[in-house]
């Protein structure tokens, strides 16, 4: 061994070098350490490589592949790039900071990387920042941006022209993220969430943690509403980029409200609520998912709280009642069944719809005595008109449920005392829950659905495809049906990659034995679409809207005579 290989031996640092024909002529020991044989991460990558090497400056696994060494032997050089490693022979990520550079001696070019192990570094820093972040009131990063605030503020109102905007983020869906992948992965992900905030914003001082999954980001010196307002678009954007936690890809999506200093919000503290009550207005949207404050949303917690008691006496009042949806089968525009929808009449507001007062119902926990009422009525409606009308004895009833419903340990025997209470037969019901339900209760779940399967009644996943789960995930657990959300329908005539997701759903449920339901079908075009993808069954405004009971039996009973 030459005297420089001797040297770069024992160096700290990892060397590999590779000569022009892509062959490794020399790895030291910490190379051999972090790497064993395996040097195709840095050149190339097989379908059959165990370990993935990906470069942090970009964010998508599919824009990662870059290989360093490759790069270097067609004539690169970079310093202090960072990496992060997957290896096959460790379970957790090793980051790393490549410098290399060819080198061309005796008419030989050859290619050098000095890789360096950042991990120590990068899992303090990450720590710190998350320590940071649970710092929640009265730490360093908030005092800062509240100090940072007042001064905007003031700045703004010498200056109107000088615009100020709190925007307020939330991260949908984080939840789930803690109680699918615990809350380490909850942790990281938050951290990852601020330092993409951090980064949009230039500055920490401009970024705070409100509190929970709640950030604040404050923009300075801005023109106009439509420089905000694509502000939020790109921050939007930048979050909806797949974060990577514990080796799993997970995408999230924000919900913004924005607020803007002016006159009548002169401090720190109401301009901060405002943005908050804006962001919680944003989460209703399904659509824009941000939104800018406005008087009319000025709701405090009397007013919330007023709302949780009308909702409270709304139950004792029976001032609830439900609507039915006809579910058609698409080949031959036929009812099959109906899925049952509840609405509220408030006595002085009149209807307030399920938009409003469900998420209201689920944080109280009054979802839990709503739904047994909705399943049972619902139940008991579809009983009547079975024994009414002719040729419904097939007819289903699609009930939609509540995770919170699924928390009680005697679910199945409730679900199975309503149908005897009824006279229903099991098969005439389908229960609707959502993804959320299962990530939930992931442990305990399994054995209640197939409780429910057993007893003959069909699950439907609801508002397949909102999540992030994988339909290979879903299949796990013991379903039956998938319901394709709507906005993959509205969407699929204009967008293309829409219509391709749809379409590989469709044909894997199939593989899966999974029957399938598009919602929302308002258009003879999308009802043409939906036919095309040979969807079994669908529902949408173009069939019926859902309709009040006796309207309802009206149309089944028009259906059935048209039979005989
Ligand atoms: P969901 O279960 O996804 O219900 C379908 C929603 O889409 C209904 O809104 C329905 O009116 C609407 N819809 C149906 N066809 C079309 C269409 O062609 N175009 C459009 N734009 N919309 C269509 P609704 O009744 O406002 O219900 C909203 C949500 O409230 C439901 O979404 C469900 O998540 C929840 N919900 C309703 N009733 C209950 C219930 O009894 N229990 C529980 N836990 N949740 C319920
Ligand atoms: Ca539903
Ligand atoms: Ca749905």
């Amino acid at each position: 061994m030459d005297f420089y290989s001797v040297l770069f031996q024992n160096c700290g640092d990892a060397v590999v070098v590779a000569d022009h024909r892509h062959q490794i002529t020399f790895a030291n020991s910490k190379a051999k350490q972090l790497f064993a044989e395996d040097y195709d991460v840095l050149m190339t990558e097989t379908a059959f490589s165990k370990s993935h090497l990906f470069e942090m400056e970009r964010k998508t696994e599919t824009q990662l592949a870059t290989y360093p060494l490759r790069n270097v032997l067609a004539g690169d050089q970079f310093c202090d790039r960072e990496f992060l490693l997957q290896s096959s022979r460790s379970s957790t990520d090793i980051w790393l900071s490549i410098t290399g550079f060819p080198v061309e001696t005796d008419a030989c070019l050859r290619g050098v990387l000095i890789i360096r192990d950042i991990t120590e570094q990068k899992v303090a820093l990450l720590q710190n920042l998350r320590r940071e972040l649970h710092d929640e009131f009265g730490g360093v990063t908030r005092a800062a941006f509240m100090t940072r605030l007042e001064k905007a503020i003031q700045q703004s109102q010498r200056d109107p022209s000088h615009l100020t905007a709190i925007l307020c983020i939330d991260i949908v869906r984080l939840r789930s993220v803690n109680n699918s992948l615990g809350y380490a992965a909850g942790d990281q992900l938050l951290g990852e969430f601020a330092s993409r905030l951090i980064n949009f914003a230039k500055s920490e001082d401009n970024v705070s943690r409100l509190r929970g999954d709640e950030f604040t980001i404050l923009l300075e010196g801005i023109n106009n509403q439509s420089e905000v307002l694509k502000a939020a678009k790109r921050i939007q954007a930048e979050i909806s980029e797949p974060f990577c936690i514990l080796n799993t890809e997970i995408q999230v999506e924000a919900s913004i409200g924005i607020a803007f200093a002016n006159d009548d919000c002169q401090t720190s503290e109401v301009l901060l609520r405002r943005a908050s009550i804006a962001m919680y207005e944003a989460k209703k949207s399904l659509r824009e998912r941000h939104c800018i404050f406005e008087n009319s949303m000025q709701t405090d917690n009397h007013g919330t709280l007023q709302w949780e008691m009308s909702l409270r006496k709304a139950v004792a009042n029976h001032e609830f009642f439900l609507e039915y949806q006809p579910i058609f089968q698409i080949k031959t525009r036929q009812i099959i069944g109906l899925e049952s929808l509840v609405r509220w009449n408030h006595p002085t507001q009149g209807r307030v719809s399920p938009g409003q007062f469900i998420p209201l119902a689920e944080r109280t926990g009054l979802i839990v005595p709503l739904g047994w009422w909705v399943l049972e009525e619902s139940c008991r409606q579809m009983k009547t008109w079975q024994d009414e009308i002719p040729n419904t004895e097939s007819f289903f009833v699609s009930v939609n449920m509540s995770s919170r419903q699924f928390s009680q340990e005697d679910v199945v025997q409730k679900i199975q005392d309503v149908l005897n209470q009824v006279g229903l037969s099991a098969k005439s019901l389908k229960i609707e829950i959502t993804e959320g339900v299962l990530i939930e209760h992931s442990s305990s779940i399994i054995q209640k659905l197939e409780a429910i399967r057993d007893m003959g009644i069909t699950l439907s996943i609801d508002d397949f495809g909102t999540g992030y789960s994988s339909l290979s995930y879903l299949h796990r657990f013991p379903v039956d049906t998938l319901k394709i959300d709507r906005s993959f329908i509205e969407n699929a005539d204009a967008d293309y990659e829409k219509l391709e997701i749809l379409q590989s759903v469709v044909r894997l449920a199939w593989n899966l034995g999974l029957e399938v339901v598009a919602e929302g079908i308002e258009t003879e075009k999308h009802y043409a679409r939906i036919r095309a993808l040979r969807c079994e069954s669908g529902q949408g405004f173009l069939f019926s809207k859902p309709l009040a009971a006796n309207a309802m039996g009206a149309l089944m009973q028009q259906q059935s005579m048209a039979r005989q």
